[in-house]
Protein backbone atom coordinates (compact mmCIF):
# COMPACT_ATOMS: atom_id res chain seq x y z
CA UNK A 1 0.00 0.00 0.00
CA UNK A 2 1.63 3.44 -0.61
CA UNK A 3 1.26 6.13 1.48
CA UNK A 4 -1.17 8.03 -1.02
CA UNK A 5 -3.94 5.70 -0.92
CA UNK A 6 -7.15 7.17 0.89
CA UNK A 7 -7.58 5.68 4.26
CA UNK A 8 -11.21 4.67 3.65
CA UNK A 9 -9.74 1.86 1.36
CA UNK A 10 -6.85 1.04 3.98
CA UNK A 11 -8.93 -2.23 5.07
CA UNK A 12 -10.86 -3.13 1.57
CA UNK A 13 -10.84 -6.35 0.97
CA UNK A 14 -10.70 -6.83 -3.00
CA UNK A 15 -12.40 -9.72 -5.10
CA UNK A 16 -10.41 -12.95 -5.76
CA UNK A 17 -11.34 -13.82 -9.00
CA UNK A 18 -11.18 -17.84 -10.31
CA UNK A 19 -7.67 -18.76 -11.16
CA UNK A 20 -7.20 -17.95 -15.09
CA UNK A 21 -4.07 -20.22 -15.33
CA UNK A 22 -1.40 -19.41 -17.85
CA UNK A 23 0.99 -21.77 -17.34
CA UNK A 24 -0.86 -25.50 -17.98
CA UNK A 25 -3.83 -26.64 -20.01
CA UNK A 26 -6.62 -27.66 -17.76
CA UNK A 27 -9.80 -28.86 -18.53
CA UNK A 28 -11.25 -25.29 -16.96
CA UNK A 29 -14.21 -25.59 -15.18
CA UNK A 30 -13.95 -22.75 -12.35
CA UNK A 31 -14.87 -19.96 -13.30
CA UNK A 32 -18.68 -20.49 -15.01
CA UNK A 33 -17.77 -19.89 -18.52
CA UNK A 34 -19.24 -21.31 -21.55
CA UNK A 35 -17.52 -24.24 -23.31
CA UNK A 36 -19.12 -23.50 -26.66
CA UNK A 37 -17.66 -20.50 -29.13
CA UNK A 38 -19.40 -17.33 -30.23
CA UNK A 39 -22.08 -17.60 -32.87
CA UNK A 40 -20.70 -17.91 -36.36
CA UNK A 41 -22.29 -14.57 -36.98
CA UNK A 42 -20.38 -12.68 -34.10
CA UNK A 43 -17.55 -13.59 -36.17
CA UNK A 44 -18.64 -12.53 -39.29
CA UNK A 45 -19.50 -9.29 -37.92
CA UNK A 46 -16.20 -8.74 -36.52
CA UNK A 47 -14.69 -9.67 -39.10
CA UNK A 48 -15.99 -6.37 -40.94
CA UNK A 49 -15.35 -3.12 -40.93
CA UNK A 50 -15.58 -2.30 -37.58
CA UNK A 51 -11.83 -2.94 -36.39
CA UNK A 52 -11.18 -0.09 -38.68
CA UNK A 53 -13.48 2.42 -37.07
CA UNK A 54 -11.61 1.71 -33.73
CA UNK A 55 -9.69 5.28 -34.07
CA UNK A 56 -13.14 5.97 -33.25
CA UNK A 57 -15.54 6.57 -30.16
CA UNK A 58 -17.86 3.82 -29.48
CA UNK A 59 -21.49 4.78 -29.10
CA UNK A 60 -21.84 5.66 -25.62
CA UNK A 61 -25.69 5.28 -25.77
CA UNK A 62 -25.27 1.99 -27.39
CA UNK A 63 -28.48 2.58 -28.93
CA UNK A 64 -28.54 -0.28 -31.49
CA UNK A 65 -28.13 -3.05 -29.04
CA UNK A 66 -30.59 -1.80 -27.12
CA UNK A 67 -33.24 -1.18 -29.20
CA UNK A 68 -32.47 -5.23 -29.80
CA UNK A 69 -32.24 -6.50 -26.42
CA UNK A 70 -35.62 -4.25 -25.69
CA UNK A 71 -37.02 -6.37 -28.52
CA UNK A 72 -35.79 -9.72 -27.30
CA UNK A 73 -36.88 -9.24 -23.65
CA UNK A 74 -40.32 -7.26 -24.66
CA UNK A 75 -39.45 -3.95 -22.71
CA UNK A 76 -38.56 -0.48 -23.82
CA UNK A 77 -34.99 0.43 -25.01
CA UNK A 78 -35.19 3.45 -22.36
CA UNK A 79 -35.42 0.17 -19.61
CA UNK A 80 -32.46 -1.26 -21.07
CA UNK A 81 -29.12 -0.10 -19.38
CA UNK A 82 -25.93 -1.32 -21.07
CA UNK A 83 -22.45 -2.34 -18.81
CA UNK A 84 -19.09 -3.51 -19.03
CA UNK A 85 -19.51 -6.69 -18.13
CA UNK A 86 -22.94 -7.31 -14.98
CA UNK A 87 -20.11 -6.54 -12.45
CA UNK A 88 -20.67 -3.17 -13.90
CA UNK A 89 -24.25 -2.84 -12.83
CA UNK A 90 -23.91 -4.34 -9.46
CA UNK A 91 -21.01 -1.85 -8.66
CA UNK A 92 -23.23 1.38 -10.04
CA UNK A 93 -26.38 0.12 -8.24
CA UNK A 94 -24.14 0.22 -4.61
CA UNK A 95 -22.71 2.99 -5.72
CA UNK A 96 -26.76 4.68 -6.94
CA UNK A 97 -29.00 3.29 -4.35
CA UNK A 98 -26.95 2.53 -1.36
CA UNK A 99 -24.62 5.06 1.42
CA UNK A 100 -24.06 5.02 4.97
CA UNK A 101 -27.63 5.12 5.84
CA UNK A 102 -28.75 3.36 3.08
CA UNK A 103 -27.82 -0.57 4.17
CA UNK A 104 -28.02 -3.51 1.66
CA UNK A 105 -28.82 -7.29 2.58
CA UNK A 106 -27.92 -10.27 0.52
CA UNK A 107 -27.59 -13.78 1.54
CA UNK A 108 -24.33 -14.92 3.24
CA UNK A 109 -23.53 -18.06 0.55
CA UNK A 110 -23.78 -16.27 -2.50
CA UNK A 111 -21.57 -13.81 -4.98
CA UNK A 112 -18.37 -12.87 -3.48
CA UNK A 113 -18.52 -9.63 -5.05
CA UNK A 114 -21.48 -8.18 -3.33
CA UNK A 115 -19.70 -8.00 0.20
CA UNK A 116 -17.02 -5.97 -1.60
CA UNK A 117 -18.89 -3.38 -3.21
CA UNK A 118 -20.87 -2.73 0.01
CA UNK A 119 -17.35 -2.33 1.90
CA UNK A 120 -16.31 -0.21 -1.27
CA UNK A 121 -19.03 2.39 -0.61
CA UNK A 122 -19.21 1.52 3.37
CA UNK A 123 -22.65 0.53 2.69
CA UNK A 124 -23.87 -1.52 5.91
CA UNK A 125 -25.11 -4.82 4.57
CA UNK A 126 -26.26 -7.78 6.20
CA UNK A 127 -25.00 -11.16 5.14
CA UNK A 128 -28.67 -13.38 5.89
CA UNK A 129 -27.59 -17.07 6.23
CA UNK A 130 -28.77 -19.73 4.25
CA UNK A 131 -31.47 -22.49 5.25
CA UNK A 132 -29.46 -25.57 6.10
CA UNK A 133 -30.15 -26.85 2.86
CA UNK A 134 -28.76 -24.16 0.96
CA UNK A 135 -31.99 -22.58 -0.01
CA UNK A 136 -32.86 -18.98 0.57
CA UNK A 137 -35.34 -17.97 2.55
CA UNK A 138 -37.50 -15.09 1.25
CA UNK A 139 -38.98 -14.29 4.55
CA UNK A 140 -35.71 -12.66 5.65
CA UNK A 141 -35.84 -10.30 2.27
CA UNK A 142 -39.19 -9.36 3.10
CA UNK A 143 -39.68 -5.37 5.17
CA UNK A 144 -35.51 -4.86 4.91
CA UNK A 145 -35.95 -1.65 5.02
CA UNK A 146 -32.51 -2.05 2.75
CA UNK A 147 -31.77 -2.62 -1.08
CA UNK A 148 -31.92 -6.62 -1.33
CA UNK A 149 -29.72 -8.08 -3.68
CA UNK A 150 -30.32 -11.93 -4.70
CA UNK A 151 -28.38 -13.93 -6.89
CA UNK A 152 -31.07 -16.20 -8.73
CA UNK A 153 -30.31 -18.84 -9.38
CA UNK A 154 -27.97 -18.30 -6.65
CA UNK A 155 -24.17 -19.14 -6.67
CA UNK A 156 -22.27 -21.07 -5.84
CA UNK A 157 -25.44 -23.08 -5.15
CA UNK A 158 -27.15 -23.14 -8.11
CA UNK A 159 -30.54 -22.90 -6.22
CA UNK A 160 -33.09 -20.96 -7.20
CA UNK A 161 -36.09 -19.23 -5.70
CA UNK A 162 -39.60 -18.52 -7.40
CA UNK A 163 -41.36 -15.91 -8.78
CA UNK A 164 -43.77 -15.93 -5.69
CA UNK A 165 -41.57 -15.48 -3.59
CA UNK A 166 -39.54 -12.44 -5.67
CA UNK A 167 -43.15 -11.16 -5.54
CA UNK A 168 -43.32 -11.08 -1.82
CA UNK A 169 -39.99 -9.41 -1.41
CA UNK A 170 -40.51 -7.04 -3.76
CA UNK A 171 -44.13 -5.83 -2.11
CA UNK A 172 -42.97 -5.68 0.99
CA UNK A 173 -39.85 -3.21 0.34
CA UNK A 174 -41.73 -0.58 -1.71
CA UNK A 175 -39.17 1.85 -0.80
CA UNK A 176 -35.87 0.30 -1.78
CA UNK A 177 -34.30 -1.49 -4.48
CA UNK A 178 -34.76 -5.15 -5.06
CA UNK A 179 -31.79 -6.01 -6.99
CA UNK A 180 -32.10 -9.58 -9.00
CA UNK A 181 -28.92 -10.77 -10.48
CA UNK A 182 -29.58 -13.32 -13.60
CA UNK A 183 -26.47 -13.82 -14.17
CA UNK A 184 -27.21 -17.43 -14.67
CA UNK A 185 -30.91 -17.23 -15.83
CA UNK A 186 -30.37 -18.73 -19.15
CA UNK A 187 -30.56 -22.52 -17.96
CA UNK A 188 -33.58 -23.93 -16.35
CA UNK A 189 -34.52 -20.80 -14.26
CA UNK A 190 -37.10 -18.45 -14.25
CA UNK A 191 -36.28 -14.56 -15.13
CA UNK A 192 -37.90 -11.45 -13.00
CA UNK A 193 -38.14 -9.34 -16.02
CA UNK A 194 -41.83 -10.12 -16.60
CA UNK A 195 -42.39 -7.76 -13.33
CA UNK A 196 -40.15 -5.14 -14.34
CA UNK A 197 -43.41 -3.17 -15.47
CA UNK A 198 -45.25 -4.00 -12.37
CA UNK A 199 -42.82 -3.40 -9.95
CA UNK A 200 -40.61 0.60 -9.91
CA UNK A 201 -38.36 -1.15 -7.57
CA UNK A 202 -37.11 -3.92 -9.10
CA UNK A 203 -33.93 -4.17 -10.97
CA UNK A 204 -32.58 -7.42 -12.76
CA UNK A 205 -29.14 -7.75 -14.40
CA UNK A 206 -27.72 -10.28 -16.62
CA UNK A 207 -24.32 -11.04 -18.66
CA UNK A 208 -23.16 -11.94 -21.87
CA UNK A 209 -20.55 -13.83 -19.80
CA UNK A 210 -22.27 -16.97 -19.33
CA UNK A 211 -25.09 -18.20 -21.77
CA UNK A 212 -23.72 -16.28 -24.37
CA UNK A 213 -20.03 -17.36 -24.82
CA UNK A 214 -18.66 -13.91 -24.49
CA UNK A 215 -16.80 -13.55 -20.71
CA UNK A 216 -14.05 -12.43 -22.72
CA UNK A 217 -15.52 -9.06 -24.16
CA UNK A 218 -17.05 -7.99 -21.04
CA UNK A 219 -20.82 -6.89 -21.71
CA UNK A 220 -24.06 -7.08 -18.85
CA UNK A 221 -26.93 -5.09 -19.19
CA UNK A 222 -29.95 -4.65 -16.82
CA UNK A 223 -33.80 -4.26 -17.23
CA UNK A 224 -35.79 -1.63 -14.63
CA UNK A 225 -38.46 0.87 -15.01
CA UNK A 226 -36.72 4.21 -16.83
CA UNK A 227 -36.44 5.84 -13.36
CA UNK A 228 -33.97 3.35 -12.29
CA UNK A 229 -32.23 2.94 -16.11
CA UNK A 230 -31.72 7.12 -15.60
CA UNK A 231 -30.09 7.02 -12.13
CA UNK A 232 -27.36 3.74 -13.31
CA UNK A 233 -27.12 6.01 -17.02
CA UNK A 234 -26.12 9.28 -14.36
CA UNK A 235 -24.23 7.08 -12.46
CA UNK A 236 -21.96 5.58 -15.76
CA UNK A 237 -21.69 8.96 -17.16
CA UNK A 238 -20.26 10.46 -14.13
CA UNK A 239 -17.56 7.93 -14.11
CA UNK A 240 -16.91 6.52 -17.82
CA UNK A 241 -19.80 6.73 -20.42
CA UNK A 242 -17.51 4.57 -22.83
CA UNK A 243 -17.55 1.36 -20.77
CA UNK A 244 -18.50 -0.68 -23.54
CA UNK A 245 -15.71 -0.82 -26.46
CA UNK A 246 -17.11 -0.81 -30.38
CA UNK A 247 -15.92 -5.19 -31.00
CA UNK A 248 -18.12 -5.46 -28.08
CA UNK A 249 -21.01 -3.66 -28.91
CA UNK A 250 -21.08 -5.43 -32.51
CA UNK A 251 -20.12 -8.74 -31.34
CA UNK A 252 -23.29 -8.03 -28.33
CA UNK A 253 -25.66 -7.63 -31.36
CA UNK A 254 -24.52 -9.94 -32.98
CA UNK A 255 -25.27 -12.75 -30.52
CA UNK A 256 -29.14 -11.00 -29.92
CA UNK A 257 -29.61 -11.82 -34.09
CA UNK A 258 -28.19 -15.14 -33.27
CA UNK A 259 -30.00 -16.18 -30.31
CA UNK A 260 -31.56 -19.42 -31.46
CA UNK A 261 -27.43 -20.82 -31.55
CA UNK A 262 -26.91 -20.06 -27.75
CA UNK A 263 -30.78 -21.00 -26.89
CA UNK A 264 -29.67 -24.74 -28.70
CA UNK A 265 -26.42 -24.28 -26.23
CA UNK A 266 -28.45 -23.60 -23.00
CA UNK A 267 -30.43 -26.72 -23.95
CA UNK A 268 -26.60 -29.04 -24.41
CA UNK A 269 -25.79 -27.27 -21.20
CA UNK A 270 -29.02 -28.29 -19.20
CA UNK A 271 -28.56 -31.68 -20.97
CA UNK A 272 -25.14 -32.14 -19.76
CA UNK A 273 -26.10 -31.00 -16.36
CA UNK A 274 -28.58 -33.17 -15.78
CA UNK A 275 -26.48 -36.18 -16.78
CA UNK A 276 -23.19 -35.54 -14.34
CA UNK A 277 -25.53 -34.62 -11.43
CA UNK A 278 -26.49 -38.32 -12.04
CA UNK A 279 -23.21 -40.04 -12.57
CA UNK A 280 -21.45 -37.80 -9.34
CA UNK A 281 -24.66 -38.97 -7.28
CA UNK A 282 -23.69 -42.75 -8.59
CA UNK A 283 -20.69 -41.78 -7.27
CA UNK A 284 -21.52 -41.21 -3.78
CA UNK A 285 -21.74 -37.43 -4.43
CA UNK A 286 -24.28 -35.00 -2.42
CA UNK A 287 -25.27 -32.52 -5.32
CA UNK A 288 -27.11 -29.17 -4.64
CA UNK A 289 -30.52 -28.70 -7.65
CA UNK A 290 -28.81 -26.68 -9.67
CA UNK A 291 -30.32 -24.35 -12.34
CA UNK A 292 -27.24 -22.87 -13.58
CA UNK A 293 -24.45 -23.67 -15.81
CA UNK A 294 -22.44 -25.08 -12.68
CA UNK A 295 -23.37 -27.52 -9.99
CA UNK A 296 -22.37 -27.65 -6.12
CA UNK A 297 -21.40 -31.03 -5.27
CA UNK A 298 -19.53 -32.75 -2.20
CA UNK A 299 -18.62 -36.51 -0.96
CA UNK A 300 -18.41 -37.78 2.19
CA UNK A 301 -14.99 -39.69 1.39
CA UNK A 302 -13.07 -36.47 0.27
CA UNK A 303 -12.88 -33.24 1.95
CA UNK A 304 -13.57 -30.06 -0.86
CA UNK A 305 -9.94 -29.39 -0.46
CA UNK A 306 -8.52 -32.50 -1.73
CA UNK A 307 -11.16 -32.98 -4.34
CA UNK A 308 -10.38 -29.91 -6.04
CA UNK A 309 -6.54 -30.57 -5.27
CA UNK A 310 -6.31 -34.26 -6.42
CA UNK A 311 -8.42 -32.92 -9.60
CA UNK A 312 -6.07 -30.04 -10.66
CA UNK A 313 -3.01 -32.26 -10.41
CA UNK A 314 -5.18 -34.83 -12.91
CA UNK A 315 -5.23 -31.56 -14.99
CA UNK A 316 -9.38 -30.53 -13.97
CA UNK A 317 -10.03 -27.33 -12.64
CA UNK A 318 -12.73 -26.41 -10.61
CA UNK A 319 -13.48 -23.87 -7.69
CA UNK A 320 -13.13 -24.60 -3.85
CA UNK A 321 -14.34 -22.38 -1.34
CA UNK A 322 -12.01 -21.67 1.94
CA UNK A 323 -15.10 -20.76 3.63
CA UNK A 324 -17.19 -22.08 6.34
CA UNK A 325 -20.48 -23.84 5.79
CA UNK A 326 -19.17 -24.67 2.08
CA UNK A 327 -15.50 -25.76 2.20
CA UNK A 328 -16.24 -29.75 2.63
CA UNK A 329 -18.26 -28.61 -1.47
CA UNK A 330 -16.38 -27.57 -4.98
CA UNK A 331 -18.27 -25.94 -7.71
CA UNK A 332 -17.91 -27.61 -11.07
CA UNK A 333 -18.73 -25.52 -14.27
CA UNK A 334 -20.48 -27.82 -16.71
CA UNK A 335 -18.28 -27.92 -20.07
CA UNK A 336 -18.75 -30.42 -22.92
CA UNK A 337 -20.33 -33.89 -22.62
CA UNK A 338 -16.37 -34.93 -23.35
CA UNK A 339 -15.02 -32.50 -20.55
CA UNK A 340 -17.43 -33.80 -18.43
CA UNK A 341 -16.68 -37.50 -19.28
CA UNK A 342 -12.91 -36.49 -18.24
CA UNK A 343 -14.13 -34.95 -14.96
CA UNK A 344 -15.93 -38.10 -14.51
CA UNK A 345 -13.05 -40.07 -15.05
CA UNK A 346 -10.65 -37.61 -12.81
CA UNK A 347 -12.95 -38.25 -10.23
CA UNK A 348 -13.09 -41.68 -10.00
CA UNK A 349 -9.29 -41.76 -10.28
CA UNK A 350 -8.95 -39.17 -7.01
CA UNK A 351 -11.42 -41.20 -5.11
CA UNK A 352 -9.27 -44.26 -6.02
CA UNK A 353 -5.76 -42.63 -4.93
CA UNK A 354 -7.30 -42.05 -1.01
N1 LIG B 1 -23.28 -12.30 -10.86
C1 LIG B 1 -22.93 -13.54 -10.51
C2 LIG B 1 -23.82 -14.30 -9.61
C3 LIG B 1 -21.73 -14.09 -10.99
O1 LIG B 1 -21.36 -15.32 -10.62
C4 LIG B 1 -20.90 -13.31 -11.84
C5 LIG B 1 -19.59 -13.79 -12.39
N2 LIG B 1 -19.07 -14.89 -12.15
C6 LIG B 1 -21.33 -12.03 -12.17
C7 LIG B 1 -22.52 -11.54 -11.66
C8 LIG B 1 -20.50 -11.09 -13.00
O2 LIG B 1 -20.22 -11.57 -14.25
P1 LIG B 1 -19.82 -10.62 -15.45
O3 LIG B 1 -19.23 -9.37 -14.88
O4 LIG B 1 -18.87 -11.42 -16.23
O5 LIG B 1 -21.10 -10.32 -16.17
Amino acid sequence: MSRFLSPRFATLEAYTPGEQPRDQQYIKLNTNESPYPPSPEVFWRLNTDEIKRLNLYPDPEGKVLKEKLAKLYGVGKENIFLSNGSDDILNFAFMAFCDSERGAVFPEISYGFYPVYADLYHVPHAKIPLKEDFSIDYQDYCNTNKMVVIANPNAPTGMEIGLFEIEEILKSNPNHLVLIDEAYVDFGGTSAVGLVEKYPNLLVSMTYSKSRSMAGARLGFAIASTEIIGDLEKIKFSTNPYNINRLTLVAGEAAVDSDAYYKENAKKIIATREKTVKALKDLGFIVLDSKANFIFAKNPKISGGDFYAGLKKKGVLVRHFEKEKIRDFVRITIGTEEQMKVLLQKTREVLADR
